[in-house]
C-alpha cells in the first residue's frame, strides 16, 4: 500500500514549480499550495493599506489583520487564494505585485506568518507545495524534495507569455528585470533564502516538455511513497 507523502518543489522564479505541483497533486489526490501566493496576497493588502515595510511594529500589526485561505474551484479546477474573505487569485498575478512582494517576503515578521500556516497544511501529508523555502525551512523532513531549475531566456519568455496575455502593454525588458530583482533578493535575503536543500533533487527543465518533467518527478514520487 501506499503511504502519503510531502512534496516540496523549490527553485527560481517562472521555472514552471506551479505547473508541476498541480500535476502532481492531480494525479497523486494530494492538496496543492501555492506558498508563492501568500507572500503575494500579503503585499497586496500592505499595498492597499500603505503599510511602510521599513517600520517593524506597523508591519506585525498589519498582519493580525491578514486572513488568508485556499478555495477550490471547481470550474477552474484549481484552489485560489482569499484574502479576509476576497478572491485575490487574479490581482496578485500583476506586475504591481511581483515588484513588491520579495521585499516583503524578506520581512522576519511576514515569514514567521506564513511559515506558521504553511507547516499546519502538512500535517496530514499528502500535499505538494512549491515556493523557494519548502524543502528547507517549511518541511525540511520532507519525503521528496525538487529543485527545479530553468535558463534564464526561457523562463523570462514563459512569464512574457503568461504575463502578456493579460497585459499587451507589458514588455519583455520590465519581465527580465522583475525575474532578476526577485531572483536576487529572494536567495541574498537573510532569513530563508532560496536554496537548494541538500537532498533535493535538481530538475532542469529548459529543454523538457512538461510530459517529460512530470513523468520524472512523477515517478521519483512513487518510489517514495511505496511502503519500506
Ligand atoms: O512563487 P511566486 O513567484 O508566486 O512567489 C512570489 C514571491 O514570493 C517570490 O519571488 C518570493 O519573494 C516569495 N516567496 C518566498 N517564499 C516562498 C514562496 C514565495 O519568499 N516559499
Amino acid at each position: 500500500m501506499a503511504k502519503k507523502i510531502i512534496i516540496t518543489i523549490d527553485g527560481w522564479s517562472s521555472c514552471g514549480k506551479s505547473t508541476l505541483a498541480k500535476q502532481l497533486a492531480k494525479e497523486l489526490g494530494y492538496v496543492y499550495v501555492d506558498s508563492g501566493a501568500m507572500y503575494r496576497a500579503i503585499t497586496l493588502y500592505f499595498l492597499r493599506n500603505n503599510i511602510d515595510l521599513a517600520e517593524k511594529k506597523e508591519v506585525k500589526e498589519a498582519l493580525k489583520s491578514v486572513s488568508l485561505e485556499f478555495v477550490f474551484n471547481p470550474k477552474r479546477n484549481n484552489s485560489e487564494i482569499y484574502l479576509n474573505g476576497e478572491n485575490v487569485e487574479y490581482l496578485i498575478r500583476d506586475l504591481v505585485i511581483a515588484e513588491k512582494v520579495s521585499d516583503v517576503a524578506a520581512i522576519k515578521e511576514v515569514r514567521e506568518f506564513a511559515v506558521a500556516q504553511q507547516k499546519k497544511m502538512g500535517d496530514k501529508k499528502g500535499i505538494v507545495m512549491d515556493g523557494r523555502d519548502i524543502g528547507t525551512v517549511v518541511f525540511p523532513k520532507a519525503e521528496l524534495k525538487i529543485f527545479m531549475t530553468a535558463d534564464n531566456a526561457v523562463r523570462v519568455q514563459r512569464r512574457f507569455k503568461e504575463l502578456y496575455d493579460k497585459n499587451p502593454n507589458i514588455t519583455i525588458d520590465e519581465v527580465k528585470n522583475n525575474l532578476e530583482m526577485r531572483d536576487y533578493i529572494d536567495s541574498n535575503r537573510e532569513i530563508s533564502p532560496l536554496r537548494k536543500a541538500k537532498d533535493a533533487i535538481e530538475l532542469d527543465n529548459t529543454s523538457l516538455t512538461e510530459k517529460e518533467q512530470f513523468n520524472k518527478a512523477f515517478s521519483w514520487a512513487k518510489e517514495r511513497m511505496k511502503i519500506k
